[in-house]
């Protein structure tokens, strides 16, 4: 297999017990196809790259991602894809949450101890209708937090000029006034990396996803 382009995320790996990874794009895999197409090729080497980052044997809840802004609590008897969502949300350990993008953001929202962490689908559409500090107020229901508590990190996404609206800035400028103070934008646009990422808006709407990730590691 040729090498895969994975990153993390600093900020996230500072979490105790918490893997957040996002899978670019697989090398050499052809994917000028429509949406279902490009992600029966792509499924197979999902697998493989979460088999070989230590995440193989955990379950995975995927999202249907209609591209609004409701929330899927996931509990260990989660049924996957949740049915409306385009974030999930979590206190279990041992789930992996999964969301997939070409262009739409991905962005973590995680308890600074571990405990809690949400994964959402943020494009235009999501962040106009504030799914990310929706996902913020979820979790400090959830677990009894303060926004100060979280961490924020905003993914690759498209980003202007490439894109007429600039969401990334939203979200941040949406996840400031909830009260994060730790938020981190990781500034890359997928349209300007062709090599690395998928763009939906580039490929015109002929190309694959990426696969993002959140995982709270149960202890060892
Ligand atoms: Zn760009």
């Amino acid at each position: 297999m040729t090498p895969d382009f994975v990153e993390s995320f600093a900020a996230l790996d500072a979490i105790p017990h918490v893997d957040a990874k996002f899978f670019g794009r697989i090398p050499g895999l052809n994917v000028s196809v429509e949406r279902a197409e490009a992600m029966q090729r792509i499924g197979p080497y999902h697998l493989q790259l979460l088999e070989r980052y230590g995440l193989g044997h955990f379950p995975m809840a995927t999202a249907e991602q209609v591209h609004g802004n409701r929330l899927s609590l996931v509990t260990s008897g989660f049924t996957s894809p949740a049915t409306g969502a385009d974030g999930l949300i979590t206190d279990c350990k041992g789930i992996t949450l999964g969301i997939y993008v070409a262009d739409c953001a991905p962005v973590w929202v995680v308890a600074r101890d571990g405990s809690a962490g949400a994964l959402l689908h943020s494009g235009k559409k999501g962040t106009e209708l504030g799914i990310v500090p929706g996902a913020i107020r979820e979790l400090c229901r959830l677990r009894d937090l303060i926004p100060n508590d979280l961490v924020v990190v905003i993914g690759p996404c498209i980003r202007t000029p490439c894109y007429e609206v600039d969401f990334a800035a939203e979200i941040r400028h949406q996840a400031l006034a909830t009260g994060v103070r730790k938020i981190h934008d990781q500034m890359t646009c997928t349209a300007c990396h062709p090599e690395l990422y998928y763009s939906y808006r580039k490929e015109l709407g002929l190309t694959g996803r990426m696969l993002a990730t959140l995982t709270l590691l149960p202890a060892a």
